[in-house]
């Protein structure tokens, strides 16, 4: 009997789980190293643990599997679906100091949500999670990438050329988020153009969550 062959959404259901997965299992020894360091006393040294998640310090690239790591987390996670709209408002600002291409720019994060990174557990790319003070890095900087950190980031590179062929671009997680949430970005500019409940909704929530 001939086999069935896939649907196109049972095949990007199985990629997506499949790249998901070993993404996952590139993660699983930062998650660990940074578990590890931050319990030493010194790890921070007196410094806001999120404070390279803001412009001043915060230039991170990630890639598009890491990407839409970050959107499963928020398809899945009632919890961050509910922080969604906060997220779409700070991206908005985010997005204006932004130029569309590939190169490191300066950024606040829109993830960054009192104080925190809304997808630490789940979905934190593999630059944030092996980004470390000096000590335990680069002893050159103020901060750096730990060798987990190097080893992940190949990997990281070798997933998406696996899955994605070569010509897929590491940009600033800003521009990865306008694409990975293209449709609520769509929807909520033409609901302000229509001076719709989109609108009104984004009026209501301009001022949350920027710490
Ligand atoms: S994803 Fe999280 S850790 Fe990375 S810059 Fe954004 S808020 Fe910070």
């Amino acid at each position: 009997m001939p086999r069935k062959r896939p649907t196109r959404s049972s095949a990007n259901r199985y990629v997506d789980e499949a790249s998901m997965k070993e993404l996952d299992q590139i993660r699983a020894p930062l998650y660990r190293e940074l578990e590890k360091l931050s319990k030493e006393t010194s790890y921070q040294a007196g410094k806001d643990s999120h404070l390279c998640c803001t412009r001043k310090y915060n230039q991170m690239r990630i890639s598009p599997l890491e990407a839409r790591s970050i959107a499963i987390a928020f398809r899945e996670n009632p919890e961050l679906r509910r922080g969604l709209p906060a997220v779409l408002d700070r991206l908005e600002e985010s997005l204006k100091g932004l130029s569309d291409n590939g190169e490191r720019q300066s950024f606040d994060c829109p993830l960054l949500e009192k104080g925190k990174c809304m997808v630490h557990n789940i979905a934190k790319p593999v630059g944030c999670l092996a980004w470390h003070p000096r000590q335990y890095s680069d002893p050159e900087g103020e901060y750096g990438f730990t060798g987990k950190g190097w080893t992940a980031f190949a990997s990281r590179d070798g997933l998406n050329d696996k899955y994605l062929g070569p010509d897929w671009k590491l940009r600033v997680i800003p521009l990865w988020l306008k694409r990975v949430f293209s449709r609520e970005v769509n929807y909520r500019a033409r609901s302000a153009e229509a001076g719709g409940t989109g609108a009104r909704r984004n009026r209501g929530g301009k001022n949350r969550g920027r710490n």
